[in-house]
């Protein structure tokens, strides 16, 4: 049996909401403590450990094979490959997850990989106390629907007797000796197809769920639980439901991303009748056609804004880290319009619609989101495409349509004469912009997949790039 999850010994995890992502440097491991250091190397024997077992996980191992699985996990999360503990490392082990490892090739037994019928059934053999049983029932039944949608399988419920799919709740040691770890942490657990646990799924009742954005939703983790269930191994791509870590999204409307349609097709092939045949794509950054929503510096990284998703992209590295917008603000939109970072009071900007809101670091302040109109804007503004704030005047232009508008940071005033036409002031890069940031005297205009990079005191474009190239494409 492969799928293993520990328990947590001496300490909580981190909750949700003390996730905070301060700017990144590397950390020689001497700086962690103890319980980071334990911490860190009972997540790596968990989730990154060919010889884990009960017997042997709390041994001490080699520095050597410690600094391999850390390897792997920065490869598989697409973090700089250092071998360190460093701070986005640690962060990314600190956050809620599936207590399935990530490399399917470090199990404990080869793979059979899925059932052989089409037709299945489950059993719901007991209900967590956070929840009513319609609610729990309609959770399981909405998160197996989500692989029925775009397969030929068929789920059964059954009350009595011995279901494919056997799910309960449990705490702690639940009867399989893969014990969970108490609140946060690994969040639930399946067995992959076959006899006896194989399709069980366990969720971990030291949790809170429910069937909104507290706490960890009941239907989210089901469905990323069945994705095991049914098959299918972690996905790398941090769009894909089957991506290991917990993040909330919305789930009235909810699209099963198109890598977890591939995964799960791959084995059963398509259904009849997919209702929702569109399936959210995560972007490629190398895409030649590549277009981007929104770009803003941060302490010294660039956020790059394109869907559900932004890129982080550290000054010293070539590449890139692809996150979900909602796995570093959960009260933040899916999808946003424009950022931008003034870094005189270490605010970071971002636009959704008529609305705002204001971040220190990585934390959202209190009071936000706040309304366009608050800053001076007229009332039928509904939307700002693009923001950039130029460092050397104090200034920040606005973008809209085919106007812009000066606002003074430090009078916290819209610029008298504004709007005016972007074309007028910004000759050459167009009638519209999409994002815009600025460095050493240049404002880099995104527009589709080309950007414009204009000189401010030269007042023309000195040269036209390919969007992709901003992410080393
Ligand atoms: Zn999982
Ligand atoms: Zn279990």
């Amino acid at each position: 049996m492969m799928r293993l999850t520990f328990p947590a010994l001496i300490f909580l995890l981190c909750l949700t909401g003390c996730l905070t992502f301060p700017v990144s440097h590397d950390s020689d491991e001497s700086d962690l403590s103890d319980e980071d250091l334990f911490f860190a190397e009972r997540y790596l024997n968990t989730i990154y450990s060919p010889e884990s077992s009960p017997a042997g996980m709390f041994k001490r191992r080699g520095k050597g094979s410690l600094e391999s699985k850390i390897r792997q996990m920065q490869d598989f999360f697409g973090l700089e490959v250092t071998g360190k503990l460093d701070d986005d490392t640690i962060n990314i082990m600190k956050k809620p997850r599936c207590g399935v490892p990530d490399l399917a090739q470090y199990n404990l037994f080869p793979r059979n990989l899925k059932w052989s019928m089409n037709n299945l059934t489950y059993r719901i053999m007991n209900y967590t106390p956070d929840l009513s049983h319609p609610e729990v029932d309609r959770a399981i039944k909405k998160a197996l629907k989500v692989w029925s949608d775009v397969t030929p399988l068929n789920f059964t419920r059954l009350r009595s007797g011995t279901a494919d799919i056997m799910i309960s709740f449990g705490r702690k040691e639940h009867g399989d000796f893969y014990p969970f770890d108490g609140p946060n942490g690994f969040l639930a657990h399946a067995f992959p197809p076959g006899q006896g646990m194989g399709g069980d799924t366990h969720f971990d009742d030291d949790e809170t769920w429910s069937s909104d954005s507290r706490g960890y939703n009941l239907f989210i983790v089901a469905a990323h639980e069945f994705g095991h269930a049914l098959g299918l191994e972690h996905s790398a791509d941090p769009g894909a439901l089957m991506f290991p870590v917990y993040t909330f999204t919305e789930t009235n409307k909810f699209w099963l991303p198109d890598d977890d349609v591939q995964g799960i097709q791959s084995l059963y092939g398509p259904g009849d009748q997919d209702p929702y045949a569109k399936h959210p794509i995560t972007p490629d950054k190398c895409d030649p056609e590549l277009s981007i929503d929104a770009i803003t510096g941060l302490r010294g990284e660039m956020l790059i804004f394109r869907d559900r998703f932004f890129w982080r992209q550290h000054p010293q590295m070539t590449d890139s880290e692809l996150v979900l917008i909602k796995s570093f603000w959960p009260d933040l939109p899916n999808k946003i319009d424009a950022a931008y970072e003034n870094p005189i009071n270490d605010r970071m900007l971002i636009f959704k619609g008529r609305k705002f809101w204001a971040l220190n670091g990585y934390e959202i302040l209190e009071g936000y989101p706040r309304k366009l109109y608050e800053l001076g804007f007229p009332k039928t503004l509904r939307t700002i495409d693009a923001v950039v704030h130029i460092t050397d005047t104090g200034k920040t232009f606005f973008f809209t349509g085919n106007k812009f508008w000066s606002y003074d940071e430090e009078t916290k005033t819209i610029d008298k004469g504004y709007p005016r036409l972007i074309e007028d002031e910004f000759s050459g890069i167009g009638d519209k912009v999409e994002a815009a940031y600025e460095r050493n005297g240049y404002i880099y205009f995104f527009k589709g997949p080309m950007q414009f990079v204009y000189g401010i005191w030269s007042r023309r474009v000195v040269r036209v790039m390919r969007t992709n190239t901003i992410l080393s494409c």
